[in-house]
């Protein structure tokens, strides 16, 4: 029988122990003794958190379909499991194999926003592995950043022993064939991250010396290994249609965030809001093919045997063909039982005739994103929404049948005055 990290006991202590046991529907399962390259994947959240990431999935999916790689999930454990493990010095353990993380080859941890930064210490603190890439050994896993905060690895740099800057699906089988042929060969840690530092998109916070300026911002930043280069470039998918994707996502035991399939229209954005760090990082916008999509949501669906589908991407209004693949769904799933959702929409007549198809009204409500109070702000974050705009889409939706719409604003944008917080308050 497959034998847990927890026991019995300690288990029924937490609020959730679904969130340790792995082995859910589409998990893999591999033996760890016949293959090469053993990868724990985390996202420094908790398991609900994560298992809605749709990149993890991807990069679970691309990992194991190579037979000489498992990889593996970890996430933060929650407080009550968290204090557990301290007090009986239980180290942190990957949900399908249930073992120590310490033992893996790599621990690639996404960074998606900051506010996690302090979870990845919790990781690598009950990991048992040493928080400084300065202190690590021979014996311990190599630490990889990605995901959009790895853009801006400074702040993190004492922590990781590379960053991976891009998309994951394009330089990560390269770097693993390079640590197979270094371990093969019985070269060092540190020969493996000077093979790596030559992968376009990879940085090694130790190959550079970086000075930085009073106000904290960088001065200066050189190459102190010869393997390493002046500039690290981004890497990106460029013909989605040909980039991995997933055909069997793991489907968790409880209910996370994202409990439904998530078929990625597209990725970037054509707009250009100047406080968007997705809008920018993304760039350029990249999209699938209508076929394509249609044979996803046919699998995904049938291979997890869940009741909704939502289109994802940063603005779904844009994707030239959304009238083609909600008519899809809608024919296609509508009488089995599926509901579709469709975020990220921006509002207008186009979308309210979209939304009323595949939405109950009554039921829903919808949002828009003024980000701003006054038109002059607005303006500086380059929003590219008027007044009028914005009234004239929430007058179709009340015209339409809904009675409720959210506004989403932030405050503390720079420049921001008092009139411009006022303005919130008038536009609503
Ligand atoms: S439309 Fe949305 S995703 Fe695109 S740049 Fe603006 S805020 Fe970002």
């Amino acid at each position: 029988m497959r034998k847990l990290a927890l026991s019995d006991e300690i288990l029924l202590r937490l609020e959730k122990p679904a969130r340790y046991i792995g082995n859910e529907v589409n998990a893999v399962v591999k033996d760890p003794q016949k293959v090469d390259i053993r990868f724990a994947m985390c996202f420094p959240d908790v398991y609900e958190i994560g298992m809605s990431h749709l990149g993890m999935q991807i990069l679970y999916d691309m990992f194991n379909r190579r037979e000489d790689i498992y990889c593996e999930r970890i996430f933060s454990p929650w407080t009550d499991l968290d204090q557990i493990m301290r007090e009986q010095n239980i180290p942190l353990f990957a949900l399908e194999s249930q073992d120590p993380i310490k033992k893996f080859d790599f621990i690639g941890i996404t960074l998606q926003y900051e506010m996690c930064y302090t979870n990845i210490l919790q990781v690598l603190d009950l990991g048992q592995i040493p928080l400084h890439w300065a202190d690590r050994t021979e014996e311990d896993p190599i630490i990889i950043g990605g995901g959009p905060c790895a853009y801006n690895p400074e702040p993190l740099a004492e922590f990781f022993d590379m960053f991976y800057i891009g998309e994951g699906e394009t330089v990560y089988f390269d770097l693993m064939d390079r640590y197979k042929e270094n371990k093969k060969n019985g070269g060092s840690r540190r020969e493996f991250l000077e093979l790596a530092s030559e992968i376009e998109g990879i940085y090694v916070p130790a190959f550079y010396d970086v000075a930085y300026k009073e106000d904290g911002t960088i001065k200066s930043m050189e190459p102190n290994n010869p393997h390493a280069k002046e500039k690290v470039t981004k890497q990106l998918v460029v013909t989605m249609d040909e980039a991995y994707y997933i055909e069997k996502p793991v489907v968790p035991f409880i209910k996370v965030t994202q409990d439904r399939v998530v078929l990625e229209v597209m990725r970037g954005c054509i707009r250009g809001c100047r406080f968007c760090q997705a809008g920018n990082v993304y760039r350029p916008l990249r999209e699938h093919s209508l076929e394509y999509l249609k044979d996803y949501a046919s699998k995904l669906l049938k291979s997890t045997g869940y009741e909704e589908i939502s289109l994802s991407s940063l603005s779904s209004s844009d994707y030239s063909h959304l009238e083609g693949i909600v008519n899809f769904l809608i024919d296609e799933f509508k009488d089995k039982g599926v509901n579709i959702s469709l975020p990220s929409l921006r509002i207008d007549a186009f979308s309210l005739d979209v939304m009323s198809k595949v939405q109950d009204i009554r039921k829903s409500s919808l949002t828009f994103a003024p980000e701003a109070g006054s038109q002059r702000l607005r303006d500086v974050i380059n929003k590219g929404l008027s007044e009028e705009i914005i009234l004239k889409g929430a007058g179709e939706a009340f015209q339409g049948g809904w009675n409720r719409v959210k506004l989403y604003f932030m405050l503390g944008l720079p420049t921001e005055t008092v009139e411009d917080m006022e303005g919130i308050a008038e536009l609503s």
